[in-house]
């Protein structure tokens, strides 16, 4: 960390020709489980990583603003008077987002001064864990200290939200901000999506000496789309059919019910997302009175559920999953929307290398494309560095 903090300061001052006022920082997440169960407005577990998106700012004397990353060759110019969904584009609609997604929600900008911020993230991009959640966390955390607005963690989340939908026009849930906010070290974050509630999980990951390992499957299906609003339309006809305002409100119990009133592929979205709500408390409820070894069966069903009933696995996902648990793993999944992205593996510290040494192999001989993987550790969420 203090490599990247000490990079940023020093590209900054290259880029701007100033010492910034300060840095921020906030990480990536992983959902331990509750996958799809966000927009029926049920629970998810996830959990801030040891990746983060660090930015430096600095305050400037006329009203514009100007972001810069790593990533990136150009610095993004505007002035704050001329922020809208509209007029942003490319990478810059995240942090640029969360600076107009501010004033929506009634931060008085009037007299706000421009900033110039650049950032550097350790966040990978598009393997599920959220670099975009960090950008607007880390962005949301610094302009509401140096604007001195005084909004809550809870709110900036729904800041970061409305960035995202708004301005980029990415249609996700509250899950990805909420954990990068509210984020602890070696905890998960429990989050009733239907009343936003939150509570921090500690996880005792270390005592158990387990590590998640990410396998990145570096699967980019083009279907992923139209896949993701197809299974939206189903969850939301199963609830029209059921009598329910979302699948929140359809419990394990009801389900023989259900069947019989729904055809069968609508029951098997319906039952992914109702069992997968029941896996979430359970996991909730075993972590805090078994410890974390217990929750791995949890994992598994997870999987074969969004597998076969919810049918967002490829084989690439099914065959790190099962070469992880033929392995050691105490468990095993895919996170994430599905058609490609990553696996998560909760294993023993000693066990993680035979696994990732068995995964290569297995990808190797099924002639699938090398997998990315690393460990990832429970952290905090969004601070001031
Ligand atoms: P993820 O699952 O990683 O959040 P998204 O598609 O939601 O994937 O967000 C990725 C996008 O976020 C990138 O295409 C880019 O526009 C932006 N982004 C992520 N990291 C950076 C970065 N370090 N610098 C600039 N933009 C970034
Ligand atoms: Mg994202």
């Amino acid at each position: 960390m203090s490599d990247i903090r000490d990079d940023v300061r020093d590209t900054f001052a290259e880029l701007y020709g100033a010492q910034p006022d300060g840095l921020w920082s906030a990480p990536g997440r992983v959902n331990l489980i509750g996958e799809h169960t966000d927009y029926n407005e049920g629970f998810v577990l996830p959990f801030a990583i040891n990746r983060r998106t660090v930015l430096a700012l600095g305050l400037r004397d006329d009203r514009r603003l100007r972001v810069g990353s790593a990533f990136a060759d150009e610095v993004v110019e505007i002035a704050l008077d001329e922020l809208a969904p509209d007029a942003l584009h490319g990478w810059s609609a995240y942090p640029l987002g969360v600076a107009w997604a501010f004033g929506q929600f009634g931060a008085d900008l009037a007299g706000a001064p421009g900033v110039d911020i650049y950032l550097e993230s350790t966040v990978p991009v598009g393997a599920g864990l959220s670099s975009s959640a960090a950008i607007e966390s880390a962005v949301a955390v610094a302009l509401n200290d140096v604007w001195q607005l005084g909004f809550d963690r809870q709110t900036l989340a729904k800041v970061g939200q409305l960035a995202e939908n708004r301005a980029v026009g990415a249609p996700t849930g509250i899950m990805d901000q909420s954990a990068s906010l509210l984020g602890r070290k070696d905890s998960a974050v429990f989050l009733d999506c239907r009343s936003l509630d939150s509570e921090v999980v500690p996880l005792g990951l270390a005592e158990d000496d387990l590590q998640l390992l990410i396998i990145d499957t570096g699967v980019s299906h083009d279907h992923a789309t139209g896949g993701y609003a197809d299974r939206r339309a189903s969850c939301e006809k199963g609830a029209r059919i059921l009598g329910v305002e979302s699948l929140r409100d359809v419990s394990v119990d009801d389900l023989p019910q259900a069947r019989e009133l729904l055809d069968d592929e609508t029951f098997r979205r319906v039952r992914h997302v109702v069992t997968e709500n029941q896996r979430v408390l359970d996991t909730v409820r075993t972590v805090r009175e078994q410890g974390p070894t217990a929750i791995g069966p949890l994992l598994d069903a997870s999987h074969v559920s969004m597998r076969d009933d919810f049918e967002i696995s490829v084989p690439e996902l099914d065959l790190a999953v099962e070469t992880a648990q033929a392995n050691g793993a105490i468990g095993a999944r895919m996170t994430g929307g599905g058609f490609g992205g990553a696996a998560i593996a909760l294993v023993s510290s000693e066990g993680v290398s035979r696994i990732q040494v068995a995964i290569d192999g297995a990808f190797a001989e099924h002639g699938f494309g090398q997998p990315t993987m690393f460990v990832v550790t429970a952290s905090d969420g969004a601070t001031r560095e």
